[in-house]
């Protein structure tokens, strides 16, 4: 039978039943998706010189002689070691296998093999222990660059790296879907050569090209598939807003609007002029006044006879919402209405007959906004808050809320810093607004990192703060003690730190798994200043706004991620009192603390939010993949910035010649296989 890329992989040999459903975990299933299955790194296997100069503690691979018959002895537990020596012109090494006495044969007097492994120990104890290795020349296992592939049960690198082998036999069936022109200007390798080389590369060199060529693809297509998304959006409608009189919103500000926010404004409004749906991302760190910009936009749909939807992820946050803008707004005309899932059915009714009936424009909400009934008879514009929080789905569900074949504008809002690059690929089909400045007289949070045995200070401290008349957080991990790996949990803490530290304070506790009345109602609390000290989860993470607290405490910090901390940290500093987060974390490890000194070092989301992605990758970013656009397998985020942008300018090229790709059969199937996978078809 002939292999083909679309074979199953039980036509390869060693792949039986049990194996393809191990290989399925991976994501393989034919063999050309072990082509497309690319090693999460390499190790180099080449050959070093001698003996004498093999780096410590480091993988390396050295040819030499065997000097010796190797023995094996019995140690304790029945244990049984295998020694003996190696030799080249610069020195010796002795070699240790751990239960593996077929060495003895295996490894012959007077022979010369090459050997994998590390040296470990100095002096009379310099070894390595259990190195791989084969005859000289063999170079199955050594010689050269090897694979190292993402795993799972059942499957060995070895193996794996094996089936890539025999895959490469369909290499010739791999159509080119990138033109020769276009890999001349941008100097890109041949598709085949790339999946050989990003595979076995035979050096670093033809790895890097490999790799960049691969990207570049990925790209491309993405850049691809996300203009013509776009370009569906152009041939839609929208109400226009030309009435904008933005001095009369600007007019019942308690302040002016930074340079920032008046130049999204601007931005957004020139879209809202439009007769296509604006659909804009904007995008600015915690307390940089995103709300106003909302507001504006809902002040012009207003001015232009439409109605306003804004969507908060939690019910907190829309409340939150809600009131800010109805203090904003009160006494303008602009109705300002909430409707959330925790509203009594009475409630829920009158809300939705007082925005059917038109009295209201703009509607605050969670996810209620979508439920079926909640019928907006001119609805001209969504805003969401925390747009990752949302499935593109929900985003779309809105959208369709438009009615009379009018589609609304969008406009997203996100408090998470997400780097320009990340933004640009999941965001890719929408325009950017950034707030890059905060409103003036901000004093930046001072952040500490503070062992668990200072605790009782930081309690000195806290008290002291309330003294004052201030107001504290305290974040915990965990909701219950009964919660996982012995993290700090909000119940049992919070009610030691009442009974136990702060029995004359006022302490409470709110979490996400309490009813909604009972966490609003604390909240409510601690927003009107009945609670001195609240101890939480990371419900309090985003949105909430209490200018008179200045101190967070977060414990065990090294639970968090470096982004979700600065939108803790975001919490505090919204008043006119100096502001403090302190970080408590009991870990040792320096990779850590390091983590954590990042936050110390800087009030800069920007920056913390590169800092998370170096640390994380970009999978993680978001937590689950909730964008809903194509996962990329091999563009990193950072420095690939310079290809990104070759990339989209070949595309809008390829474009201008050829919008449907008509004429690029091999490309157009890439580009829809590539958002076919996430089940978002594209046509
Ligand atoms: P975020 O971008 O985190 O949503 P908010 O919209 O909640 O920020 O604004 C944070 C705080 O800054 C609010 O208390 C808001 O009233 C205040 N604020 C917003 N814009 C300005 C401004 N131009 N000047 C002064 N304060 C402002
Ligand atoms: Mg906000």
């Amino acid at each position: 039978m002939d292999l083909t890329l679309h074979s199953p992989l039980t036509a390869l040999p060693g792949v039986g039943q049990a194996r393809a459903k191990a290989l399925a975990k991976l994501g393989l299933s034919a063999v050309g998706d072990l082509l497309a299955y690319f090693p999460r790194e390499y190790e180099d296997r080449t050959l070093r010189e001698s003996i004498a100069a093999l780096p410590l503690e480091e993988p390396v691979c050295f040819a030499a002689v065997v000097a010796e018959p190797f023995r094996t002895s019995r140690v304790r537990g029945g244990m049984e070691l295998t020694k003996g020596r190696v030799v080249d012109a610069t020195g010796q090494l002795s070699l240790t296998f751990f239960n593996q006495s077929y060495v003895r044969q295996a490894l012959q007097t007077g022979q010369t093999y090459v050997f994998y492994g590390k040296v470990t120990g100095e002096g009379y104890r310099r070894q390595m222990v259990n190195p791989s290795f084969e005859r000289e020349g063999a170079n199955a296992l050594t010689g050269g660059i090897f694979p190292v592939y993402p795993l799972t049960a059942g499957i060995t690198n070895r193996f794996l790296t094996g089936l890539v082998r025999g895959a490469l036999a369909c290499l010739p069936q791999v159509a080119e879907p990138l033109g020769e022109d276009l890999r001349r200007q941008y100097d890109l390798a041949p598709v085949q050569a790339a999946y050989r080389d990003i595979h076995f590369p035979p050096d670093w060199q033809a790895l890097a090209r490999a790799r960049r060529r691969l990207m570049f693809e990925e790209l491309f297509c993405l850049t691809l598939g996300l203009t013509r998304i776009r370009g569906r959006r152009q041939g839609q409608q929208a109400a226009p807003f030309p009435r904008q009189d933005l001095g009369a919103f600007t007019a019942r500000l308690p302040f002016p609007l930074t340079g920032a926010q008046r130049r999204a404004v601007e931005e957004a409004g020139a879209d809202l002029r439009q007769p296509t749906p604006m659909n804009r991302l904007l995008q600015g760190d915690v307390g940089s006044g995103k709300t106003v910009v909302a507001a504006a936009c809902a002040w012009f749909a207003w001015e232009n006879g439409c109605q306003t939807a804004l969507m908060a992820p939690t019910e907190l946050l829309a409340q939150q919402h809600a009131k800010t803008l109805e203090g904003l707004l009160a006494g303008s005309g602009l109705v300002v209405d909430l409707l959330t899932g925790s509203m009594t059915a009475a409630q829920k009714r009158a809300c939705r007959e007082r925005l059917a009936a038109g009295e209201t424009h703009l509607l605050v909400g969670t996810h209620a906004l979508l439920s079926e009934g909640v019928d907006f008879p001119r609805l001209g514009l969504v805003i969401t808050d925390e747009q990752h929080r949302f499935g593109v789905g929900q985003r779309a569900a809105l959208a369709a809320k438009g009615g009379q074949g009018l589609h609304p504008h969008v406009l997203v809002m996100s408090a998470t810093p997400i780097p320009r690059t990340l933004a640009l690929m999941i965001y890719g089909d929408l325009d950017l607004s950034v707030l890059d400045e905060l409103p003036p007289g901000r004093t930046p949070v001072a952040t500490y990192l503070v062992h668990g045995d200072k605790r009782q200070r930081l309690f000195a401290f806290a008290r002291k703060q309330v003294a004052q008349g201030r107001q504290v957080y305290v974040v915990c991990p965990a909701v219950d003690q009964e919660d996982p790996e012995g993290m700090k949990a909000a119940q049992q803490y919070g009610r030691w730190l009442q009974t136990q530290v702060f029995p004359d304070l006022r302490v409470a506790i709110v979490h996400g798994r309490q009813k909604p009345k009972d966490k609003q109602e604390t909240m409510a609390a601690f927003a009107a200043g009945q609670v001195d000290i609240l101890v939480s989860t990371t419900v309090i993470e985003v949105g909430v706004d209490v200018p008179n607290a200045n101190l967070m405490i977060v414990e065990d910090a090294d639970r968090f991620g470096l982004s979700q901390l600065h939108q803790l940290r975001g919490r505090v500093g919204r008043g006119q009192w100096q502001s403090y987060c302190v970080l408590l974390s009991d870990s040792r490890s320096e990779t850590t603390r390091q983590r954590l000194r990042a936050l110390t070092a800087t009030n800069d989301g920007f920056v913390i939010a590169e800092e998370d992605l170096k640390l994380r990758g970009p999978g993680d970013f978001f937590g689950a993949r909730q964008h809903g656009l194509p996962q990329l397998k091999l563009a990193s985020l950072e420095g690939d910035m310079r290809l990104l942008h070759q990339a989209q300018a070949a595309a809008r090229a390829l474009l201008a010649q050829d919008p449907d790709l008509a004429g690029h059969p091999a490309l157009r199937q890439r580009v829809e296989e590539l958002f076919q996978a996430q089940g978002d078809g594209f046509n």
